[in-house]
């Protein structure tokens, strides 16, 4: 193949375009801010099974408790109608001594009903606590996986536009060289990510391994608008004063 010495160096230029290119799509692959919201996503899960837990645990200890108040409510309707057929007063003296001593239990048995709720209000309390330490705990995460996301974002629009602006520069560029030659770049640099790469002090710029003699020789005795390539990695050589040919 055949390209004007001007036009092969130009081929570095797009080269230099294309490697950006590559650098940028490699940033959004490996963005910081994905590792992060991966460990965030991970955490927030963990607390929100954590929180359903402590929810449960304070609904069951309030199911307990309205239990428990529905026995005294019944202990104390019990006890209002004992006690109001105790001041009417009439009836066999054996029936109101039982009423006295049915209050005597009941009483009894309001006081360790209320002692056991006291008892369950108290873990209720705890378990309150505990459920809005979790809370709080994920209103933070949320906090900061949505400032994670402003983040990824923010680097995403950065490079979508540093993209941009390399494009660009690139479509001119491309369009001007000779078509064979960008095909023959594109193909090489879609093999291998690097299309063209400059001779220098006798060595490829694209494996970097020192020339044979008998390569340099051969590539001495090319026309200036040979379009050379490396016998080690196929890709163009592009000759300039630095060659050291
Ligand atoms: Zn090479």
């Amino acid at each position: 193949m055949k390209a004007e010495p001007q036009v092969q160096r130009r081929l570095l230029d797009l080269q230099a375009i294309d490697t950006s290119l590559a650098q940028l799509a490699h940033r959004r692959r490996a963005l910081p801010e994905r590792a992060v919201l991966e460990a965030l996503a991970r955490e927030l899960s963990a607390l929100e099974d954590e929180r359903v837990r402590a929810q449960v645990a304070v609904d069951d200890l309030d199911r307990d408790i309205a239990r428990l108040e529905k026995d005294i409510d019944q202990v104390r309707a019990r006890k209002s109608k004992d006690e109001a057929r105790l001041a009417v007063g009439t009836g066999p003296a054996r029936e109101l001594e039982a009423l006295q001593h049915e209050l005597v239990s009941l009483n009894r048995r309001q006081g360790d009903l209320e002692d056991a709720e006291l008892e369950l209000m108290e873990q209720r309390e705890t378990a309150q606590g505990v459920l809005d330490g979790i809370e709080a705990k994920l209103a933070d995460a949320r906090e900061r996986r949505a400032a994670a996301e402003q983040l990824r974002d923010d680097s995403l629009a950065e490079i979508a536009k540093e993209e941009e602006f390399k494009k660009t520069a690139r479509k001119p560029l491309a369009a001007d060289l000779p078509g064979d030659l960008v095909t023959l770049y594109d193909k090489i640099r879609a093999d291998t990510g690097l299309g063209a790469a400059l001779l220098a002090a006798g060595r490829c710029g694209g494996c970097r391994l020192e020339l044979s003699g008998a390569d340099l020789a051969r590539i001495r005795k090319a026309a200036p608008d040979d379009v050379v390539r490396c016998e080690e990695c196929r890709r163009i050589m592009v000759r300039t004063n630095e060659s050291g040919l």
